[in-house]
């Protein structure tokens, strides 16, 4: 920890800043780093599918037939670079606070709690943030949040890379809130904590891109896992992991019938169909 805050005033000094410029080019920084992971990545999945390869949109696009009227993406994609940008403010004055000698428990040498501490913490990080954001999602599709609050995410149906963080800005804090607290108090290696929030950010623009994505790691779902969440509404509320879902009965059912004014996340039986003998019930997203 005192290294960490020893190491940014250093830097600070070296570059000549101080005080307000600190501040000023630690939120700058931070701004353009998720900005250009968004749309670098973003816009370079985008280019290769939406623009190289709509004509074979089949081959590709989850909901083949579903395009985002284009009002309705500029929105979206508006919405997303305001969030994104009150993310850097937030991340670029945590990064001051701590220069100041602010608390926090992120530490900077991994030789303070040694490899094993620092594996097993990054581990146990990203379960962590996991739950909080099926928690916090589950708790986002009860009536009154999702007519509220949540529905600005579920405006687009068929989600592209530019749609990821179309959210209304209090569940965007939510969400920046729940990943920053923890810090606080349980120590954890900067590197881990950066590099979980990077993690988090490159495969939620995957789940959002509308393309199906397999991953080779075996803990994480398809995009469709995702994409299914926007078109059938109230059920899949996990973000990388299936585990929650399965576990509340809040993965989608093949036998169960889903919408928009279908609440709850367990769907609703569906007419004229039964569960199908034996096998999982649930829809297969890996
Ligand atoms: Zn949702
Ligand atoms: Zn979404």
């Amino acid at each position: 920890m005192e290294a960490l805050v020893a190491d940014l005033w250093q830097a600070g000094q070296a570059a000549g800043l101080e005080g307000a410029r600190l501040w000023a080019a630690l939120v700058t920084v931070s701004m353009l780093g998720g900005l250009v992971i968004y749309f670098g990545f973003g816009g370079l999945l985008y280019l290769r599918y939406y623009i190289l390869r709509r004509d074979d949109a089949a081959t590709w696009k989850l909901q083949a037939k579903r395009f985002t009227p284009k009002k309705l993406h500029r929105w979206a994609t508006s919405v997303a670079a305001g969030n994104l940008a009150i993310g850097g403010l937030l991340s670029g004055s945590y990064a001051y606070a701590i220069s100041q000698g602010g608390p926090t428990a992120l530490y900077l040498d991994v030789g303070e709690y040694g490899w094993t501490y620092t594996i097993l913490s990054t581990v146990i990080g990203f379960v962590l943030l996991e739950a909080a954001a099926y928690y916090t999602h589950r708790a986002l599709h009860g009536k009154w949040l999702f007519r509220h609050v949540h529905r600005w995410h579920h405006r687009v149906v068929a989600p592209t890379p530019f749609t990821t963080t179309t959210m209304h800005p209090a569940e965007f804090l939510s969400f920046q809130l729940t990943a920053f607290l923890p810090t606080f108090f349980v120590p954890l290696w900067a590197g881990s904590f950066i590099g979980l929030l990077v993690y988090v950010l490159i495969f939620n623009i995957m789940d959002h891109s509308g393309i199906e994505i397999h991953h080779s790691l075996p803990w994480q779902s398809s995009s469709r896992y995702h994409d299914d969440h926007h078109v059938h509404f109230h059920c899949n509320y996990g973000q990388n992991l299936m585990f929650f879902d399965r576990f509340h009965g809040t993965l989608r059912r093949k036998d169960r019938r889903y919408g928009k004014d279908v609440f709850g996340g367990r769907g609703a039986p569906a007419a004229g169909e039964t569960a199908p003998d034996g096998g999982d019930p649930f829809v297969d997203y890996s």
